[in-house]
This record gives C-alpha cells, structure tokens and sequence, in this order.
C-alpha cells in the first residue's frame, strides 16, 4: 500500500480473514456431517434435510458421470427458477469437479444459442417450463442432453398454473436427450470419492462487464469460498439463522448469501421461487426468518403491501441487499417498520458479489460501505491513474480474494480489465465513485454502458443489436432513463429510415422489441429523432442523450 493510500484510510476498517482450502463442495459435506437431520431448505410446505439434500446430489453426480459421461472441468449449463433442484443440480455438478455455467431464466433461445457456443455446453439441467427456450438447439448446437424437472417435484403448495408445460410428445426425435429429472435419479450409480482442489474452476456466471459484450467470469472454488465465508461473517449467519431466499439464484449475490453462505454455516433456507410479497411475508412469520438479503424493488414493494401490519417480523435481524442503490426514504421507512438498517453491499460478478459491506453497527445510507475483507479498494482518476483523495471522483479498483481469474476465451480483454498499482493487480470496476473520510464509498456513476434496472443490469451494445434487424431502424442509441419503481430503465433513440418516417409508430416497436429480447432487457421508452450527437470521428456522443433522458 502507498502512503498516500494510507493517508486516506483512517481508520483502516478492512480485516483479514483465514479462508479454509477447502471447496464450496465441501461444506455441504461437513455441514450434513454437523447437522445431518436438521431442515437444509423449506420450500412451499415441504423440507429436505442436509442429509437428504447431499443423497440427491450424490445420486444425481451419478448419472451425470456415468449415464451422461460428464467430465471433471465439464461446463454444465444451469437454467431454470430458484428451487431445491437448483442447489442439488449445482452441488452435483461440483461434486464432479464440472463447472456450473449459470444462466438467468429469462434468456430467450438466441441468448441461450450464444452461452452454449461461447462454453461449448454439452450438457444442461433445466425447469420445465423453459423447455421450449433451450429445445431447438439440441444437436443443432453443441448441447446434447437435457435434463428437465417440474418445481413440484419437491414442493407442497407450490402453484404452477403460469407455468408452461411443455408438450414433449411432439418432440419425439428427440426426445432420447431429454430425460425427466426422476428418471436421472431412480438409480444409484457408485463414483469415484470426491478429489476437488480449491483451484479447480467451479462456476463460469456471465456479465456483460464494461465493454458490452456477454462474457463469463472464471470462478474457481478459492473465490466463491473468500465470499461465502466473508458472507457469512458479515451478516453473522450461523447454524441458528433461517434466512429467506428471494433473490434468483443464477446471479451472484442471492447464490453467495442467500445460498452458499447459509450451506456452509449449516443453517436452514426458506426457499421461494416466484417473488410475491404476501407470500414471503407468511414464510417471514411461518418459520421465523432471521436474515433477508432482497434488491430495492423488492424491498419497496414487500413494504407498501396494506396487508403489511398483520405479519410479524420480529424474528428478523438482518436485512440487507446489493446489485443496486436503495433509495434513504426506503431506508428510512424498513426502519421504522422493523427497527433494523439495511446492510448494503457493493459487488459484481467478477467478485462473486460483494467487495464492500456496510459494517453492521455503522451503516450509512445509500452507500456501498466499506471494503470486505482482505479487499484493497482504491479510487483512481480516469484520466492520469494515479490515486485520489476523499470525495474526489475516480474509478473504483479492486484487488482481493474473491476476484475472478478472468473472462473465459477473452485474451483481449483480460488485457484491459486490470491495472497495476504497487506492483499489485487491480480489477477495474468501470464504476466512478467516491470516498469518505471515513473510508466508506458512494457510487456516483458509471464509465461502462451498462442499466441497472432494479438490479437486472442491461447492456445497450445488445439491445442496440436487436434493434437493427427492426426494418424501419436506421440507426439506434441505448440509454438509461430514471424511473420511479425500476431506478433506472431502458430507452432507445431511433432514427427511422426514410420510408418509415410518420408510417411507424414507437409503441410498435417496443412491441416488436418485447418479442425479441428477455422482458428486463426491451426498451420502455423509445424516441424518434433525426440526428444523433457524435463525435467528429462519428462516435455516437450516447451520455448526451442519455442526460436529456
Ligand atoms: P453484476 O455483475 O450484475 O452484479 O453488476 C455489477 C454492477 O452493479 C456494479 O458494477 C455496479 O454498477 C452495480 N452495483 C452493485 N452494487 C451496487 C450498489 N450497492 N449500488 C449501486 N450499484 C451497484
């Protein structure tokens, strides 16, 4: 450390932690041996207990090895909803040393189309009623077998009325690569004892980083470990926690704390698949939840529900967030409904969630908090690189246990997603913030083209691409737009090409947008203009129009 950097770190509230060797896969297996009868997850009226938990992992490693020849260093592609087969699908998957590439549920075919080729997936475990998203690329890609299973399978109340249910029996040639999850685990198959090393790759979760352009996010076991054992220490979760699970589980932070954390403490998850705020409040007060990791628009609509005061809450302690800001007034109206102050926290996918947590009995509002544990966080001017002092603007970097190894078959961009300072490698955020006297850190702005709506972070590079196979687009800019209940939304300016001057109209195409892209992603708001800003080499000036939006 420098001693300028020094200078500006009084006091120095970053920790050291010892993290264990050992793999996430492993503390399954020393929590069932701690705890072998007590609850693992409640979901929907029905519980599995660690022990139970492990035998389906057991017995599903085993048909992914020995019917479907899945390898060690495999990459599996994990798409469906929050639900025990997500857990048991992903502690399969480490079990054989394979690699987990998870996948948000809302992909459409042609996103899934791009994961599958970039990881060279033969193999993906799937909910069923995403069936129809992934069928059209067997054997028309690299993806082979499918294992598809229905969310009743392990639920009591569980309604399934939205969901779809796929007609297979039209799909009969090919059927032989799909098979139903109850049929992969009808039989046990023995395997080879567990070997995992910290250093083997045990996730590849995809982002779209400061460029653009979707790619994934080498994790081995050693950085989900540095988190989910900082996770657990920040929010205190022990083996008496019984935290609730809202927050999907094919992105960082709802696995990390709402999952792994609480797997490797031993405490027991009340698990939901579908967010209903009713419904969540019940599970609250039913099982007594004492810890609640949630995004700002769930927070704010579990909160303005007039049904509210007939839960009680009591049994929460903690309740706390990332991915997003959340708004003081909501801060403010959590506490007085529930005593508590919502524990903030800052990261990305390259850190497998947080690099900065508010520290529990010092919180400040509407700030990232603090840097974890082990975690050099410095804020450098954009334009020289060298470091800047409290409340001076810079970009935030990163250097600590949980940083990715880099993005998978990216060599270009690897060279540019680190600086060197102090002769140690620091992960550039893209993220312009700030720091206080104190050492807390304020996000103030973003280098990288990139929306955070209400978490779901879209990328104009990929909506823009979209747009232009629209036949009226001539040319198209993607930006954020603020929005009262989403923070921020997408909004396109569209030049229209001659013919379709006054002949189309905006609604159209946000129609034709919705029936192209993921429902997060889809411009709301769409603008006709004649002229966009640019630069004198041509480059369209897109913070110029974002600032009018
Ligand atoms: P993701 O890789 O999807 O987790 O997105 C990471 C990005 O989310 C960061 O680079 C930030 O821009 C944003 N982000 C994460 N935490 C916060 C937060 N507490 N407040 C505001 N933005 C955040």
């Amino acid at each position: 450390m420098n001693k300028n950097h020094f200078k500006f770190w009084p006091p120095r509230l970053s920790k050291s932690l010892t993290i264990p060797k050992t793999t996430i896969y492993d503390n399954l297996v020393i929590s069932t041996k701690k705890y072998p009868d007590k609850i693992a997850i409640h979901y929907y009226g029905r519980s599995i207990t660690y022990t139970e938990l492990l035998e389906e992992v057991e017995i599903l490693a085993g048909y992914l090895k020995k019917k479907l020849g899945v390898e060690k260093q495999e990459k599996v592609l994990l798409f469906m909803q929050n639900s025990p087969q997500y857990l048991i699908s992903f502690f399969a998957i480490l079990r054989l040393r394979a690699v987990v590439v998870p996948i948000n549920p809302m992909s459409t075919t042609q996103d899934l189309a791009f994961y599958v080729k970039d990881c060279d997936i033969k193999y993906a475990i799937i909910g069923e009623e995403l069936y129809d998203n992934i069928v059209p690329l067997i054997k028309e890609t690299s993806l082979n077998n499918i294992i598809v299973t229905s969310y009743s399978e392990y639920s009591g109340e569980y309604n399934e009325n939205n969901d779809f249910k796929p007609n297979l029996a039209n799909n009969n040639q090919k059927l032989s690569n799909v098979i139903f999850w109850k049929d992969a685990l009808s039989e046990t198959y023995q395997i080879d004892e567990y070997d995992g090393l910290e250093d083997d790759v045990a996730m590849i979760p995809y982002t779209s980083g400061t460029t653009g352009m979707p790619k994934g996010c080498i994790h081995p076991n050693r950085t989900i470990q540095a988190n989910t054992v900082g996770a657990s220490l920040w929010m205190n979760m022990t083996a008496d926690a019984i935290p609730l699970l809202t927050l999907p589980l094919f992105h960082v932070t709802g696995l990390i704390h709402s999952a792994l954390a609480p797997i490797q403490s031993g405490s027991t998850i009340v698990m939901m698949t579908r967010w209903d705020r009713d419904y969540a409040a019940k599970e609250m007060e039913r099982h007594g939840c004492t810890h609640w990791i949630n995004i700002s628009t769930m927070l704010i609509d579990f909160l303005s529900n007039p049904n509210m005061n007939s839960y009680s809450l009591s049994s929460l302690q903690v309740i706390g967030g990332g991915g997003a800001p959340l708004p003081e007034a909501v801060g403010e109206q959590l506490y007085e409904r529930t005593g508590l102050r919502y524990y903030e926290g800052y990261g990305l996918t390259e850190t497998i969630s947080h690099t900065h947590f508010n520290p529990p009995n010092r919180p400040k509002l509407q700030c990232l908090g603090i840097p974890s544990f082990d975690v050099d966080a410095r804020v450098i001017d954009l334009a020289t690189g060298s470091e800047v002092g409290p409340h001076e603007l810079g970009e935030l970097v990163v250097n600590g246990p949980q940083v990715f190894s880099g993005y998978y078959n990216r060599e270009d961009e690897n060279k540019v997603s680190h600086i060197e300072i102090d002769g140690k490698q620091f992960f550039r955020t893209g993220d312009i913030v700030k720091m206080d006297e104190e050492g807390y850190f304020f996000i103030v702005d973003r280098l990288k083209r990139m929306i955070n709506a209400s978490g779901f972070k879209v990328w104009p590079t990929e909506v823009e691409a979209i747009l232009y196979k629209h036949p009226a687009v001539e040319q198209a800019c993607v930006v954020s737009a603020p929005d009262k209940k989403r923070g921020e939304t997408v909004k396109a300016f569209i030049i229209l090409k001659t013919d379709f001057i006054g002949k189309i109209k905006e609604d159209e195409i946000i129609e034709w947008s919705k029936s192209q892209m993921a429902a997060y992603k889809y411009p709301r708001i769409i603008e006709f203009v004649e002229s966009f800003p640019t630069t004198s080499s041509g480059k369209i000036l897109w913070r110029e129009l974002q600032e009018k939006s």
